[in-house]
């Protein structure tokens, strides 16, 4: 199955050229195509602003359940043994399960867009892989890009990352206030 965006124009213009099936989404219209029927549409829509993609590389419906499938809770409460609560893991925030945003690492719109990602997508943007716990800010501020964000993301996916940078931070904080206050 293949995706194709349409980007700037109208179903009637689009039919016109003999393209049907179109769906209104976001800023765009969403036809999509049988393998067999793709390179048909690919030669029809020449001229046309579109992008086009393997199906994979689509959001689903179901990556939310599939996120919480392989990923238990990960931190505890404050006076709990118990793990009860995830994490976000671009800041390290505790979160309850309704508070969580998940989030496609490598972002949807570079994943449609950019052969660099979908190489390290062997099987889409919504595997399991790729599927992460952030809190609402950080996905806001997030959003579609990657960079830092990225680096951020694959370390803070493990609990031993948390474990060592804030006992580092508070360690790192101590000896420059020290260094501060002494030469005060
Ligand atoms: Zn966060």
């Amino acid at each position: 199955m293949y995706c194709f965006e349409f980007y700037n124009c109208t179903k009637a213009q689009l039919e016109k050229r003999k393209i049907y099936g179109a769906i209104e989404e976001n800023s765009y219209l969403k036809v999509v195509t049988s393998s067999n029927d793709s390179h048909a549409t690919y030669k029809k829509a020449k001229g046309l602003r579109f992008i086009c993609y393997d199906k994979k590389y689509d959001r689903n419906t179901s990556y939310r359940q599939t996120y919480f499938r392989y990923n238990l809770p990960n931190a505890h409460p404050i006076g709990k043994k118990r793990n009860t609560l995830w994490r976000c893991c671009y800041c390290g925030k505790k979160l309850k399960k309704r508070e969580i945003e998940v989030d496609h690492l490598i972002p949807v719109y570079k994943a449609k867009r950019q052969r660099h990602w979908q190489k390290k997508l062997p099987n889409g943007v919504n595997d399991k892989t790729n599927l992460v716990a952030a809190c609402r800010h950080c996905n806001r501020m997030k959003s579609s890009k990657t960079g830092l964000w990225y680096v951020r993301g694959l370390l803070g996916q493990h609990q031993l990352y948390w474990k060592i940078i804030y006992p580092l931070t508070l360690v790192i904080t101590t000896i420059l206030l020290g260094v501060i206050i002494y030469y005060l």
